[in-house]
């Protein structure tokens, strides 16, 4: 089925417990603040009823009919290609901001369906049918979902069960003939206030000691015990009084701290419970389907930067100058080798022996991760060289619509394109949002959402074959004869 726009609002009225700076929120969708993150999830429902974009986002399933073509489980290459244009046309439509209501909880459905199956043989346990029966609920309802898996992790230096308080990793505090009963909490939650389910996973590898620790499930966000505490949204905040911050107005998601206060779960719901040994296995699984989702928005946003260096090099009229070129190519090449590792990732995907699910290839996402993490700030950097000092110190937008100073502004303001000073100044406008009221929430989510940097190192050093390189190494020093 494929929600309506006003279905999926109505359905986030629903009595969950939010609170905006220190207030409890009645409604998200009508809040002054927070309606902007629901008016941009509410963007896909919108979309996916729209003639021009129907075919991207709808696909029609063999057995559910049409669905959400987020939720197409990704069997092979083609698939995983279609998920990556998916993801990144959908960010280029929502201005540059990842829409991230589909497309986190079907990376997690994916890598639950495939570790389910795993526990499943091992302790004879019933998980796969509890997730395939939410996977059916979710596509036969078109659900926004979002993923608790972050701790909040208190000393990072000790294991879950360590920890002085041993609420700060959510665990399982009960289970009985019912389901279980969790307590803890998980931070920076995207848009679980625009969520319909929040899927629960682990966030690391346990020991034995840890295994109260090892437990996913789903519940809908207004279940009793659920708190959700939202971040300030200072880039919405900041353009309520400056309607020339459009991505503010317009495309913003939500953080929340998200507080599981002795929750019930019933046993349908749950798809781990206590298997150790398969809390590592998912907590590296989902990230691998979740960083492939990461650098198809992150291409998107490098192609909003560029568009953005390019569009401003040519009204300062040195779009040719040697060093705006250098600028150019370090944009460009920051989104196309983000679009490169998704190439690779789905090209070279691994398939799951046991679900037949297409996996994407774990080097090359987390390449692609990787070098998203290093070299976001240098982007910036290119585009705020290009930009000039105009990106901190144009004037608020009531000058430009105040006649006393509009014309001045205007005259003084103009670059190299004749009558089209007021384009130059709304991109200039645009960097200056990104720089500054979207300035930390960039700089934090493109070094650490997703995992933070070393989180791809682990993978990758881990994953990595090192084999035939040594080998060559062996070759080529005269210690062995051949390749
Ligand atoms: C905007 C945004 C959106 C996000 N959305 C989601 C979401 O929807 N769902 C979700 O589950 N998570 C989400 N995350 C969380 C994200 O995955 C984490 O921020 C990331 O994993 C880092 O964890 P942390 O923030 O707790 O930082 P920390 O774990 O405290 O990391 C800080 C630094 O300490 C280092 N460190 C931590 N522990 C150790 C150790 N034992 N030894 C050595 N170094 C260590 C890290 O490598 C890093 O350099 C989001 C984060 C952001 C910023």
């Amino acid at each position: 089925m494929i929600k309506s726009y006003e279905e999926y609002i109505n359905s986030l009225n629903d009595g969950r417990t939010v609170f905006y700076r220190g207030k409890k929120v009645s409604d998200v969708a009508n809040h002054k603040i927070l309606n902007v993150a629901i008016k941009h999830a509410s963007n896909l429902y919108k979309m996916q009823k729209d003639e021009k974009f129907k075919n991207l986002l709808v696909t029609k399933d063999e057995k559910y009919g049409e669905i959400s073509a987020f939720y197409k489980i990704p069997r092979n290459e083609k698939d995983l290609w279609e998920r990556f244009n998916l993801i990144y046309e959908t960010t280029r439509q929502g201005r540059g901001m990842f829409n991230i209501i589909k497309a986190i909880g079907s990376d997690a459905i994916f890598a639950l369906m495939i570790v389910a199956q795993l526990i499943d043989k091992e302790y004879r346990t019933d998980y796969s049918k509890n997730v395939k029966n939410f996977y059916e609920y979710v596509i036969e309802n078109d659900l926004a979902l979002a993923v608790a898996q972050t701790d909040v992790k208190g000393d990072r230096s000790k294991r879950p069960s360590e920890q002085n308080d041993p609420d700060l990793y959510v665990r399982i505090i009960e289970k009985n003939k019912e389901g279980i009963i969790v307590r803890g909490a998980k931070a920076h939650t995207t848009q679980s206030i625009a969520s319909n389910e929040l899927i629960v996973i682990p966030t690391r590898n346990l020991l034995e000691n840890d295994k109260d620790y090892a437990v996913a499930f789903a519940v809908p966000p207004n279940t009793k015990g659920i708190k959700m505490i939202s971040r300030p949204m200072k880039a919405t905040e900041a353009a309520i009084s400056d309607p020339s911050f459009v991505m503010g107005n317009n495309n913003a998601e939500n953080e929340t701290l998200t507080i599981f206060d002795d929750v019930f779960v019933p046993w349908e719901r749950v798809f781990m419970a206590g298997e150790w040994k398969y809390a590592g296995i998912m907590a590296s699984m989902f990230p691998t389907f979740h960083r492939f989702t990461a650098i198809a928005y992150r291409a998107a946003m490098a192609d909003l930067f560029l568009g953005l260096g390019k569009l401003i090099s040519e009204h300062n009229g040195i779009e040719n100058a040697p060093n705006i070129r250098r600028n150019i190519v370090n944009l460009l090449t920051y989104k196309e080798n983000l679009i490169l590792s998704g190439l690779g990732a789905s090209e070279k995907y691994e398939i799951d022996k046991n679900t037949g699910i297409a996996v994407p290839n774990r080097i090359y996402t987390n390449i692609g991760k990787l070098f998203a993490n290093d070299n976001y700030l240098n982007a910036i950097k290119n585009l705020v060289d290009i930009a000039g000092g105009l990106a901190a110190t144009l004037p608020h937008n009531d000058d430009l619509e105040n006649p006393d100073e509009k014309d001045l502004i205007m005259k003084y303001l103009s670059g190299a394109k004749i009558n089209s000073t007021e384009e130059r100044v709304r991109l200039i406008a645009l960097v200056r949002e990104i720089i500054s009221s979207y300035g930390s929430l960039f700089t934090a989510a493109m070094l650490h959402a997703e995992g933070s940097i070393e989180a791809s190192i682990i993978e990758l050093s881990r994953s990595y074959n090192y084999d035939g390189s040594k080998k060559l190494a062996l070759y080529s020093s005269g210690i062995i004869n051949s390749l």
